[in-house]
């Protein structure tokens, strides 16, 4: 089998995938998740289609090694929704009518939520007539973002929500930056406010980074957490500040303001009942 970390953090969808297969839907959404975790779970629909191993995938026979490496030549792999133009679309079509090189053709689109209108026209077309050998794979944070006539012909999976966390010293870095701001109510702006000082994948691991602090307060709640001195609503509470952050931040709005938001929402939770709002 491929080994795969997503596959155990999102096992319930790979299980899910694994049924699938017996009867392929024309167009599979993936939403929910990290963005990662989406392109993961994509290629992995994509080598269960194509593997040459009963039960797959397996992850080292041809097709299998050529998706992980994106050489697939069946798979066609658009990276950023928002730039893929309808000529793109529409130049794939007579190659859909072709039968592919080995099981499946794959179409992936991510970053679905970004796509023009015109580009999701020419795409709806190709969903409405499909032809059989073809996979179309739609990736979205969420689906109320995609115009409603590609959710409806979509077989729609929805991933977990991540909570697994993997440590490494620039996350630990910030994240010690980000509980001093929480604490004292300084330092943490000057580094969001760098330009490029927090990208997407490092605030998502940051978010990440907070929720597995928050859990650990919830299992032991050892004095030198964060967490520790919240009562269980407000870490509920911070639990649904967490949330609001990571859509904010799959939804491709300013990192930097959306990772200060966070600080600051964090920080006056902390601080409720100490008067910090005196004006
Ligand atoms: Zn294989």
């Amino acid at each position: 089998m491929w080994n795969n970390p997503t596959l155990s953090s999102q096992s319930r969808i790979a299980l899910l995938i694994d049924r699938l297969v017996s009867c392929p839907p024309n167009c599979l959404l993936l939403e929910g998740g990290t963005r990662n975790e989406r392109r993961e779970l994509a290629l992995y629909w994509a080598m269960s289609l194509n593997c040459r191993a009963n039960p797959g995938p397996c992850g080292q026979c041809p097709p299998c090694v050529q998706i992980q490496g994106h050489e697939f030549r069946d798979m066609f792999h658009m990276e950023e929704g928002k730039k893929v133009k309808i000529e793109e679309i529409r130049d794939l079509r007579p190659v859909f009518s072709q039968k592919p090189h080995f099981s499946y053709r794959l179409i992936i689109i991510e970053e679905c939520q970004g796509l023009g209108s015109a580009p999701a026209n020419a795409l709806l077309k190709s969903l409405e007539e499909p032809k059989p050998g073809n996979s179309f794979i739609l990736l979205a944070p969420q689906r109320e973002n995609l115009f409603s006539t590609l959710v409806s012909r979509s077989f729609v999976l929805t991933l977990n929500r991540s909570t697994s966390y993997t440590q490494d010293d620039e996350t630990e870095e910030l994240f010690r930056e980000l509980s001093g701001f929480v604490r004292t109510g300084r330092g943490w702006l000057t580094r969001t406010m760098k330009k490029g000082g927090v990208d997407q994948a490092m605030a998502q691991k940051v978010i990440l980074r907070c929720r597995h602090e928050l859990i650990q307060a919830m299992i032991k709640n050892e004095p030198s957490n964060l967490f520790s001195a919240l009562s269980p609503e407000m870490k509920y509470q911070v639990m649904m500040i967490l949330r609001k952050a990571e859509d904010s931040i799959s939804f491709n709005v300013r990192i930097d303001l959306a990772m200060e938001w966070l600080a600051v929402s964090i920080w006056k939770n902390l601080n409720r009942g100490k008067n910090v709002y005196r004006k």
